[in-house]
């Protein structure tokens, strides 16, 4: 559904990617874990046409995407979640949602069917829907931006660190919801530091080290490698 090869990133004299490939199938969530600037938020920006590769290939749906715009991307039908979730604090829940439906919507048409779907994944923002963005706590922000990503009707959702500043519980019920829509056909690309989480919902995994894939596989055989036990989940 969505693959990259030979990503090549640089920000003036630093290597961001270096040559990195990754593919997501449909309905499979697949993590990418690696330290702080590794280069998973930039992986993430520049699938999502954020910040411009030097080299290098994106596939989405068969179609090659690298040089089209971040806006023509989500028409395709790739959707971004970014880091610390930038919902727009001054509009209630509703008008979030409704901005998310923005790249495919006309003027007159209605989105119900979507909204709809979206409160039924998440009641918390039904039953919040005329409140404003900047009174949510960080479970429902979260939720929110994962909602209005989901109005505009992706086939491949990126998300990064939805777990950040959540308690367990409310990072455990992301993550729930994130596989309820994998297994309804959602591709998903998580990045995550809560390695152990992450794993538990994701099909496979890649790791990233300084710009580079260094590991990758089943989520099985990640978490039983040594160097990730070590690293990445503190064993
Ligand atoms: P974190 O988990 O801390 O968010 P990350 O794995 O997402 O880290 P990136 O944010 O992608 O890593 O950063 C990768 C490298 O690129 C780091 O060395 C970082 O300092 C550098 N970098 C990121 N954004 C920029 C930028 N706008 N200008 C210059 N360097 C940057």
């Amino acid at each position: 559904m969505l693959r990259c090869d030979s990503l090549m990133v640089s920000y003036g004299p630093v290597a961001a990617l270096r040559s990195v490939g990754v593919s997501v199938e449909r309905g499979e969530t697949v993590a990418l874990l690696g330290a702080n600037g590794a280069g998973k938020t930039t992986l993430l920006r520049t699938l999502s046409g954020l910040t411009r590769q030097s080299a290098g290939s994106i596939i989405l749906d068969a179609r090659a995407i690298e040089r089209e715009r971040t806006y023509a991307r989500v028409k395709l039908g790739l959707a971004h979640v970014p880091e610390r979730r930038r919902i727009f604090p001054g509009l209630t829940v509703l008008e979030n949602l409704k901005v998310g439906a923005s790249s495919w919507r006309k003027p007159g048409q209605s989105c119900a069917q979507d909204l709809e779907r979206v409160f039924t994944l998440f009641p918390r923002l039904s039953e919040r829907a005329g409140q404003y963005g900047w009174s949510l706590s960080g479970g429902e922000q979260q939720m929110l931006a994962i909602g209005r990503a989901l109005m505009s009707r992706p086939k491949v959702l990126l998300l990064d660190e939805p777990s950040l500043g959540l308690s367990p519980r409310m990072a455990d019920e992301v993550y729930e919801r994130i596989d309820v829509l994998s297994n309804a056909g959602l591709s998903v690309l998580v990045v995550e530091q809560n390695t152990a989480l992450a794993l538990e919902v994701a099909t496979r995994a890649y790791v990233l080290e300084h710009g580079a894939i260094v590991l990758e596989g089943s989520a099985a055989d990640i978490r039983d490698n040594p160097r990730t036990r070590q690293a990445y989940l503190g064993q």
